[in-house]
């Protein structure tokens, strides 16, 4: 089907147009030619003519003798000429009397359209290109004298067209086969570069499908440096990117499954151990403690799964309303403090006296506080500390949280708030947590950028806009 539309387009616009453009090259210069050589015919036979009426008149201006008569006589049948060029006289009647070749390319049964016209116009000058009776292709001139008394009323040149006519043809039949030439050469050209597109054309299509059916390794191999080669480069980048976006979905799958088998082994573990030693208050309470804190991680991160889907599906609502800020952020802090002090981490939140409030969705900001704050503490080791610190710049408010953990390798840093990228398999996580972060952050029309250096450590800087107007529609209910 391509392959038909992609030659029929070139047929169309580019073939059909210099065949269009040949053809009136040839008619145009078909008709110049012929204009010409007819033209210079007719002025060589008007010059002869008006040359031989002068002549005429100046010898009769003494008057009409019989010797102008022989003398005009033997000067037609002697007409220097006659070789290529018939003279005729005319007489009053319409009659050819005498002709320079003896006998006349036209016979009494002939027209002379010249000569009748010579008779009606103003310079008594006729002229005519037509077939005789007998096939001959003639020019005809005609010239009136007006010699009183005379035999003679006009003067008639007759030459034969039939070597012009020739020549004409020759040289159209010259320009039509350079025109041929030039045709077929366009269309060889033509055929040869649609074919140097559809073929590779053709195998771009066949390894697209390749990859389009699952074949995320097929790669195709860059027919050449033109659009097509971007297009392979192109092609090739996307099925890169399938790749890893298939391999970080497996990865997220394996992660998350992960996530969720380790506390429901100890919730599993627990519940047998109560079973059987129900009777001891003390590790009853302990293994309730646990069961409790783990059926939280689960939800916890049950929820976080379900924002992620609701993020991919466009239907994450907000509720915006004027809140403050600190309020969240202390909440989020003091949520983390036992688990710092446990983990040895030390945590230090400078909070301000105030901050302007906020439009926002304060339930979704906390959510964000606590996932920035959890992956500082995650990616610390004992000993780390945590900094948290909020305040004014300009317009926004501004949150940061800086660790002195692990860090983040360059190269990582870019991609970190991409959904399922983990940048380090160390640490528990799904990979989705700053994913659904950015997008809340982004929904208050602010920013979160993150600052790193391995083994040095890593700080996140949330952004907000001091105060948004709420959005249409954000009063929707969380779906
Ligand atoms: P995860 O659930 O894996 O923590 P996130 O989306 O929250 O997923 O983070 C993505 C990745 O970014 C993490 O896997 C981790 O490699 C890196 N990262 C995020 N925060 C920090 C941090 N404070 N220190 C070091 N690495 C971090």
């Amino acid at each position: 089907m391509a392959v038909k539309s992609i030659a029929q387009r070139w047929f169309i616009n580019s073939f059909a147009v210099v065949l269009g453009i040949l053809v009136a090259i040839v008619t145009a210069s078909g008709v110049l030619i012929h204009n010409f050589y007819y033209s210079a015919v007719r002025q060589a036979l008007r010059a002869r003519a008006s040359t031989v009426s002068s002549m005429m008149l100046r010898y009769s201006s003494g008057g009409v003798t019989s010797n102008f008569y022989s003398d005009m006589r033997s000067y037609i049948e002697s007409f220097p000429d006659k070789d290529y060029m018939e003279l005729m006289a005319v007489d009053p009647y319409g009659n050819v009397s005498v002709t320079s070749s003896g006998f006349s390319y036209t016979n009494k049964w002939d027209r002379m359209p010249d000569y009748d016209e010579a008779l009606t116009s103003p310079d008594g000058i006729g002229y005519y290109v037509g077939k005789l009776s007998n096939g001959q292709h003639i020019m005809a001139v005609t010239q009136t004298v007006s010699i009183i008394n005379s035999e003679y009323s006009a003067m008639r040149f007759v030459v034969s067209l039939e070597t012009v006519d020739r020549m004409i043809l020759n040289l159209l039949l010259i320009i039509i086969g350079i025109a041929l030439a030039v045709l077929a050469l366009v269309l060889v050209s033509g055929l040869l570069f649609v074919r140097s597109i559809i073929r590779p054309v053709r195998e771009i299509g066949s390894a697209a499908r390749q990859i389009a059916q699952g074949d995320l390794k097929s790669r195709i191999v860059k027919v050449s440096d033109d659009e097509l080669g971007e297009l392979c480069e192109t092609i090739n980048f996307m099925a890169d990117e399938l790749e890893n976006s298939e391999r970080l979905k497996n990865e997220f799958i394996s992660s998350v499954s992960h996530e969720l088998r380790t506390p429901l082994t100890a919730i599993k573990g627990w519940a047998e151990t109560l079973m059987t030693i129900a009777d001891d208050p003390a590790t009853l309470q302990k293994g309730m403690r646990v069961i409790t804190a783990e059926t939280e991680r689960l939800s916890d991160m049950v929820e976080e799964l379900l924002d992620f889907s609701r993020i991919q599906n466009g239907r994450l609502r907000m509720v915006f309303q004027k809140m403050d800020i600190l309020a969240e952020l202390g909440e989020a802090v003091l949520t983390y403090a036992e688990r710092a002090r446990q983990e040895n981490i030390d945590m230090i939140y400078n909070e301000p006296e105030m901050l302007p409030f906020i439009y926002g969705d304060k339930n979704r900001l906390r959510q964000v506080f606590i996932n920035v704050i959890d992956n500082a503490i995650k990616y610390s080791d004992p000993g780390g500390s945590v900094k948290i610190d909020a305040f004014l710049r300009g317009e926004d408010i501004v949150i940061t949280v800086a660790d002195s953990g692990i860090g983040i390798d360059p190269e990582d840093l870019p991609r970190i708030k991409t959904k399922f990228y983990k940048a380090n398999y160390s640490r528990r996580g799904s990979g989705i947590g700053l994913a659904v972060a950015d997008e809340i952050i982004q929904m208050h029309h602010g920013r979160i950028d993150i600052e790193s250096t391995p083994g040095v450590g890593t700080t996140v800087i949330i952004s907000l806009p001091v105060q948004e107007p709420p959005e249409e529609g954000t009063e929707a209910a969380k779906v």
